[in-house]
């Protein structure tokens, strides 16, 4: 198999990829593992979806219904289902399924893999480790496509959005919440989640708040848990004991990367680090969606992806122009901001970055030699949100650093 652009990964990012790619008169293969398009989509399905890119709210499975018929109307895209990467090697991916093991020679690869949670060994949770113990996403899969409810009385932590969806998904299907603990002074979720999941059903939230230990041998029976201080010390004299029978965890997700070998990542994400066309150290390997930053909006994942898969598209007909790079710096108030590196021309960049602390009424500017490139007005911001920036960088003397002024 020979393909322009192999896209590895079906999800939003993977779907929008191919499309960038194949509009670009690519031929394209997307290789997902599971038995239909649609990656973590198709699990969630409240609405609050596509808002931005359809101008309309969707649930997850209609909104990647959406997507994928848009690709296969691309009869320049393949789709190979139930299919496994086990490796991406320079210009080879090396796939496993039914057939066996292959491998598939391109001319550029795009890794949109998503990203998996974090565990409890992940967060060196003390305790047993009982039934009614799990992540937040495979509470989700089990409530909305098994048809099983984890628990009776829930206690969840982590204030994350998967954590705050599924606090009112299991009060909907007849569970308890009886609170959400957060570690943190403020929730990783959107303002709008922690509305619409929590307060609209009187569940309470706890900052600076942490389980100690998990209790129960077979079963969960409960858990102990207290408030931490600003270095995240437990402070024992808190501590409380709390019956449920689930504790499920949503204390953030890791990027799924683990089948390149040398990629440069981004300490803050665990993301590839990559330059506007989104394009990794690798030469020819293209990254986007949950893989390259957690996106808190899947309409920010299509219109990246999008892209990025037409960047690749560019590199395998050896149009793209990395002529006179420069960095890409966070500076005050930011966390990380993605790409790292951009080239001095006419073409706009649309940088995305997270706020290192909530903000009101300010600006967020993109300066290069003390020039100001680019100013946006905020009127409130958190860390849990996503923030762009779109830059005129044909001005751009040297590094370009964005930062809260
Ligand atoms: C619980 C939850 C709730 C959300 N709620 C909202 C919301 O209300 N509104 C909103 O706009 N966004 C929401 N999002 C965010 C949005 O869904 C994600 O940002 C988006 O799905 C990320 O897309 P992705 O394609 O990068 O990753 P994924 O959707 O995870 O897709 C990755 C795909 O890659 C495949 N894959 C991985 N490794 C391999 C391999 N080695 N070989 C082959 N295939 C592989 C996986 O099977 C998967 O299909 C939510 C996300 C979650 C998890």
């Amino acid at each position: 198999m020979k393909f322009d652009v192999v896209v590895v990964g079906g999800g939003p990012a993977g779907m929008s990829a191919a499309i960038g790619s194949a509009k670009n008169g690519a031929s394209t293969l997307i290789i997902e593992r599971n038995d239909e398009l649609g990656g973590i989509l198709n699990q969630c399905i409240h609405n609050g979806f596509g808002l931005h890119y359809y101008k309309e709210e969707l649930t997850g499975p209609e909104f990647a219904n959406r997507l994928s018929k848009e690709v296969k109307k691309y009869a320049n895209i393949t789709i190979l289902t139930q299919t496994f990467v086990t490796e991406i090697k320079q210009n080879k991916v090396v796939i496993s399924n039914k057939d066996g093991v292959q491998e598939v020679e391109t001319k550029a690869i795009v890794l949109a893999t998503g990203a998996r949670e974090k565990t409890p060994a992940n967060i060196t949770l003390t305790g047993s480790r009982p039934a009614g113990l799990m992540t937040a996403g495979v509470a989700q899969k089990m409530v909305n496509t098994m048809g099983l409810l984890p628990g009776k009385e829930v206690v969840i932590l982590g204030s994350g959005d998967i954590g705050l969806i599924m606090a009112r998904r299991l009060t909907l299907e007849g569970a308890k919440v009886k609170a959400v603990l957060e570690i943190n002074k403020t929730t990783s979720g959107l303002r709008r989640n922690v509305l619409q999941c929590l307060d609209d059903f009187n569940i309470p939230l706890f900052f600076q708040t942490t389980v100690f230990s998990v209790v129960g041998k077979d079963r969960v029976e409960g858990i102990y848990y207290g408030k931490v201080d600003d270095n995240y010390n437990q402070l024992k004299e808190t501590q409380k004991f709390l019956k449920c029978d689930a504790l499920i965890l949503s204390v953030g997700l890791t990027p799924e990367t683990d089948i390149v070998k040398g990629l440069k990542t981004m300490r803050v994400t665990g993301g590839g680090e990559v330059d506007e066309y989104y394009m990794t150290n690798i030469k020819g390997l293209f990254t986007c969606g949950n893989v390259l930053h957690i996106h808190d909006l899947v309409d920010n994942v299509c219109i990246e992806s999008e892209n990025a898969g037409r960047c690749a598209s560019l590199f395998a007909k050896k149009k793209l122009d990395t002529s006179r790079p420069v960095n890409v710096i966070a500076g005050n108030g930011l966390t990380y901001v993605v790409p790292s590196t951009a080239y001095i021309n006419d073409n706009k960049l649309v940088c995305r970055f997270r706020l290192k602390n909530k903000i009101t009424r300010t600006n967020i500017v993109a300066k290069s030699g003390g020039v100001v490139l680019a100013k946006r007005f905020v009127l409130a911001g958190t860390p849990g949100e996503m923030q762009s920036l779109e830059i005129e960088k044909a001005n751009a003397t040297g590094d370009i650093i964005v930062e809260v002024e």
